[in-house]
């Protein structure tokens, strides 16, 4: 099949390079044309476990190609994917400009293709032997409900018909940064809303090697595609959040959040997944897509109150580490100065690159406002931090520099931060970690875990001030 995916992030980059992977022939548009070189040349532009492999087999035997020409990916294709951004606006519903600016593109190029192509019959220019004809255009970004109609009348308006020249499908993408690629190459499910019979065979079609193994393509109408996408992160940081509160009251009762997660985890009505209590969550869906679903109710009439609700636990969530920070380093006036804190973990989860509404960055705002000098080391989202704080500068009488690896960061520092649970901060020297940080307040180092890597018994043992989210501290 000829695929197009329009937008080159990494919705969109990694549905391309899998699409390519099985065999079909992908090209990918951006209008980012320093992002299209880059990939040309062969070099990724996000960083995601197993993508490199796909994506040099798929520009090796020409199945996957990259272009700034929405025209040159849109001619052959059978499938267009709009994997646009689709970020909060000032409301906080999805701003649609991207999606439905693309669609009007979109349609404004098949109606010229088709009048083209009239032409050509008719005075033979040339024009006839670009196979333009039906083509499914897939809303693979998040999008409200009835968006799949804006789509359709951004392109019906001109002067193509929906169900002749074209249908559109609500495909929303499930998969997980930091596992994107074993997310796409084997979907739990595959949600396809359209009422278009002709729409659904291609894209069972399209999708049939994913799901080898039997887990369902799911053909249902476009409002419930929609929907599902939203419910379903919801869902999940409803989840994230109940038991950071959960976590929170542990603490103050003296109750352990690890035994209480394993205790309601082992109930399959509940399950053991995304009970881990922490600093909260971040990313570009979570965030984005609660608020647009609770901007969604509003503006039908519904209150959704639990999702407000997730919304301000997670905000304070991200600031769970401040007060004991301070309790512990704070001069009288209440403020960090002088004071170095390292942060490990920059990205908003770990295996990614993406920093968006990381809390990391929260905190890193917190405590350079108040005046301390912090050292982070990330594995692979520096850059990233980077190019957000010239974006969006740090504000304070404190600092911000990067080390090069995890010991270099803790070297000198009053405290070291957990802020993501990278895999390699699990396991650390713990001797050499605490014969780099300087003694705390009653001689022991400091180290405040915000994602619940290490535990606290062990902590105490290799003589560490330590305190987590929602464990009792082991003196
Ligand atoms: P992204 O910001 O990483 O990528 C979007 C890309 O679109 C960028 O490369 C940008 O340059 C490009 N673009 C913008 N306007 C364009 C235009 N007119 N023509 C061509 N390209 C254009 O975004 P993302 O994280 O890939 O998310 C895309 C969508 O998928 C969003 O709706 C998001 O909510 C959804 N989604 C994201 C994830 C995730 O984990 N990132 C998971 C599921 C769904």
């Amino acid at each position: 099949m000829h695929i197009a995916v329009v937008g080159t992030g990494y919705v969109g980059l990694v549905s391309g390079v899998c699409f390519a992977e099985m065999g079909n022939q992908v090209t990918c548009v951006d209008i980012d044309a320093r992002k299209v070189e880059s990939l040309r040349d062969g070099r990724l532009t996000i960083y995601e476990p197993g993508l490199e492999v796909y994506f040099d087999r798929g520009r090796r035997e020409n199945r996957l190609r990259f272009t700034t020409d929405l025209a040159e990916a849109l001619a052959p294709a059978d499938v267009v994917f709009l994997a646009l951004p689709t970020p909060p606006g000032e409301d906080g519903s999805a701003d649609l400009r991207y999606v439905l600016g693309v669609a009007d593109d979109v349609g404004r190029l098949l109606a010229e293709a088709r009048r083209g192509l009239a032409g050509a019959e008719a005075g033979g220019d040339g024009a006839a032997s670009r196979p333009w004809g039906y083509k499914v255009i897939v809303d693979k970004s998040t999008v409200p409900v009835g968006t799949s109609a804006r789509v359709t009348a951004a392109i019906e308006a001109h002067g193509l018909e929906a169900g002749e020249d074209f249908d559109v499908v609500s495909n929303p993408e499930f998969l997980r940064e930091g596992a994107a690629v074993d997310d796409f190459m084997k979907p739990e499910r595959v949600v396809v809303g359209t009422d278009s019979e002709r729409a659904a065979e291609l894209m069972t079609r399209l999708y049939e090697p994913f799901v080898r193994s039997g887990n369902p393509i799911l053909v249902m109408d476009e409002a419930s595609a929609e929907m599902t996408k939203y419910a379903a992160n919801a869902m999940l940081a409803t989840k994230i959040t109940f038991m950071n509160e959960v976590a929170n009251l542990c603490d103050r009762v003296g109750a352990d959040v690890d035994k209480v997660r394993r205790g309601i985890g082992t109930d399959s009505r509940i399950g053991p997944k995304f009970l881990y209590a922490g600093i909260g969550f971040g990313g570009s869906c979570f965030p984005k897509d609660v608020q647009a679903l609770h901007r969604t109710a509003g503006q039908n009439g519904y209150d959704f109150r639990i999702l407000q609700a997730v919304l301000d636990v997670n905000e304070d969530q991200k600031r769970a580490l401040v007060p004991p920070v301070l309790d512990a380093l704070a001069d009288d006036a209440g403020r960090l100065d002088g004071k170095t804190i390292t942060v490990w973990g920059l990205a908003f989860k770990p295996h990614t690159d993406d920093v968006r509404e990381a809390p990391a960055h929260v905190l890193i705002r917190e405590f350079v406002g108040l005046g301390a000098d912090v050292v982070a080391f990330d594995p692979e989202a520096v850059e990233t931090t980077r190019a957000t704080f010239e974006r969006e500068p740090l504000e304070g009488s404190g600092s911000l520099s990067y080390a090069e690896t995890a010991y270099d960061a803790a070297a000198g520092a009053d405290a070291l931060v957990v802020a993501t649970e990278w895999p390699e901060f699990r396991r650390p020297d713990l001797a050499r970690v605490r014969r780099s940080l300087k003694p705390g307040p009653n001689g022991a180092p400091l180290l405040f875990d915000g994602r619940n890597v290490f535990e606290p018994g062990e902590m105490a043992e290799a003589g560490f001030a330590y305190r987590s989210i929602g464990r009792p501290a082991v003196e």
